[in-house]
Order: C-alpha cells, then structure tokens, then sequence
C-alpha cells in the first residue's frame, strides 16, 4: 500500500478526503490554536473538531496563523445532540460555520445517534445540496442506527467516524459500513494514550525504526481507515504524520489485530446519558 501524508480515500459521494488528520479533542485555551497551526505547516491538510469541543474559533485562527489555503484543508465539525433533539441542526451548522470563518465545511457530522437524528439528517442533506456541507455523515451510529437512517433518506452517509483502535474493532459494524460504501473513520485512534501499556507496539516498531505511536497509525492506514490522532505537542504531532516511509508486514498487521478485545475507552452510543 503506497501511501502518503496526501492520500486521500474516495467517499460514496466522489469526494477525496485525506486519511490522516488532526483531533482536536480537549484542545482548548489556545492550545488547539499552536496544534492546527503547526499541524498545517508540518503538512498536515485534515482537521476533526466539533461544536461541542469548544475550539472552532481556535480551528479558525490555527488555519490563519498557518497561511495555507482554506481550498486546501480539509475541516470536519459536528452537530452537538442538544440541537439534534431540539431540531436545530441547521442553527448549530451557522453557528459552526461562523466560529469557524468559512463559508462550507468538508465534511458535517451528526454526533451521536440520538432523538431527532431522521429530521436532523434532511438537513444536512439540504446543507450539502446548498454547497455548505461537501460531504455528510454520521457518528457513533451503531448498525442500527445506520439501517434506520438509509431506510428514510436520500443520501447514504459518506462516513461513519467511531471508536476504533486495536481493542475495538467493531468487525460486524466495519463490514456493514463496507458493504454500505460508509468509509470508516477511527476516534481515539490512539487509545487516548493508553497504547503505551501495551508493548507489542513498541516491539514492532523497533524492527521499523519506529514509534509505538507511529506503528498504531500505519496500522490504522493499512487498515484502510480514516485517522485523527489528537495531540497538542508540536513533536508529536509531526512524529504522528511521519508514518509514511515504512510498512507493517501482514504478520504484524495480524498480530495487532489479535489484541482485540470488545475495550471501549469511550462511552457505548446506545447508553450515552449527554
Ligand atoms: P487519541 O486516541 O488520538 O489519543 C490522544 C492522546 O494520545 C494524546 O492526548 C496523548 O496523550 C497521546 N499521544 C498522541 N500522540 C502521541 C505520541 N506520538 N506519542 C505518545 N503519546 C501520544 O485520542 P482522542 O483525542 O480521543 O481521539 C482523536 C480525535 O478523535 C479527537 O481529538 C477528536 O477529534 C475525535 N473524537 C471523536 C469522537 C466522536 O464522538 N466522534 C470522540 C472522541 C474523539
């Protein structure tokens, strides 16, 4: 698999989406500021922020600081679940655009599956018939969720962006969205952090010359998944993008897919009480 830092992955709806970028998760106070702008300069052409995160203005003013063009970045946001359950979803894609200075984002998410997630979804299909959201899709649906949001709609979510590390692979949930052309995209891809209990990681990579951080993200790339390891640490974050000058082979691809083991570091979407 040949691949660099502009790859790009093919959505249902034609669009091409870089396979790596920023999370911005808890990254605030002007944190998230350095982290986008550095991130941009290190190359880097895809962040992942949210409403709910707090830091869309910050997004906006790393992207300035940055000076690359905003046709070349790639900005994913969410539609928090308060404006999902009161059916304001096209109230909370202003407000976003606005903290965000842009006039579209890349790619419009519905955060979590909860009630009001049918009525929100004609939105956002509106919202990208409009040209304000590229592409849409969804997270932390479940297959349920998924099969009653396509049953009622028009337009088949591009991506479906869920918890998805070594000791969660969701096989089942992966394969529907396979099978539906959802691409899948990986939060907490780092397991928050808690990869580094895990010394497999750490064994691989020194047969690379490599980080354990470094080896959890190629996997996640020859995985065919989507990736925004979150960091604030202007090292790290460039260590996170140079994962592009080496190869897992299959038996270590295999041995880090056996680590599965049902382990949620975040919350189940069916018992979230947000
Ligand atoms: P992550 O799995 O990316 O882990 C981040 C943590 O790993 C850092 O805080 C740091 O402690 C550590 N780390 C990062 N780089 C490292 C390195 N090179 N070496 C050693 N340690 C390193 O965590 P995350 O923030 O939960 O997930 C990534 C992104 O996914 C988020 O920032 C956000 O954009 C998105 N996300 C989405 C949802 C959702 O509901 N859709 C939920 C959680 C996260």
């Amino acid at each position: 698999m040949t691949l660099d830092l502009h790859s790009t992955k093919q959505l249902n709806d034609g669009r091409q989406m870089p396979r790596l970028g920023l999370g911005v998760w808890q990254s605030t106070g002007g944190d998230e500021i350095v982290a986008v702008e550095h991130a941009l300069k290190s190359g880097y052409r895809h962040i992942d922020t949210a409403a709910i995160y707090k830091n869309e203005e910050g997004v906006a003013e790393g992207i300035r600081r940055s000076g690359v063009a905003r046709k070349d970045i790639w900005i994913t946001t969410k539609l928090w679940n308060d404006d999902i359950r009161a059916g304001k979803a096209r109230d909370g894609f202003m407000a976003s655009l606005e903290r965000l200075k842009v006039d579209y984002v890349d790619l419009y998410l519905l955060h979590w599956p909860v009630p009001g997630i049918d009525q929100a979804w004609s939105v956002l299909e509106a919202l990208q018939g409009e040209g304000l959201a590229k592409s849409i899709g969804v997270s932390n649906f479940q297959s349920n969720h998924l099969d009653g949001l396509i049953k009622g709609s028009k337009v088949t979510p591009a991506v479906n962006q869920i918890e998805w590390h070594p000791y969660l692979q969701q096989a089942e949930l992966a394969a529907q969205c396979a099978t539906l052309g959802i691409a899948l995209e990986a939060w907490s891809p780092l397991v928050q952090g808690k990869f580094k209990d895990d010394p497999l990681f750490t064994e691989i990579g020194r047969a690379h010359g490599k980080s354990a951080a470094q080896v959890l993200i190629r996997w996640h790339l020859q995985r065919d998944v989507i990736v925004i390891p979150k960091s604030v640490t202007p090292s790290r974050i460039e260590e996170n993008a140079d994962v592009f000058d080496f190869e897992l082979t299959e038996v270590e691809m295999k041995r880090i897919d056996q680590l599965e083991r049902d382990g949620r570091v975040g919350p189940h979407p069916s018992h979230i009480t947000f």
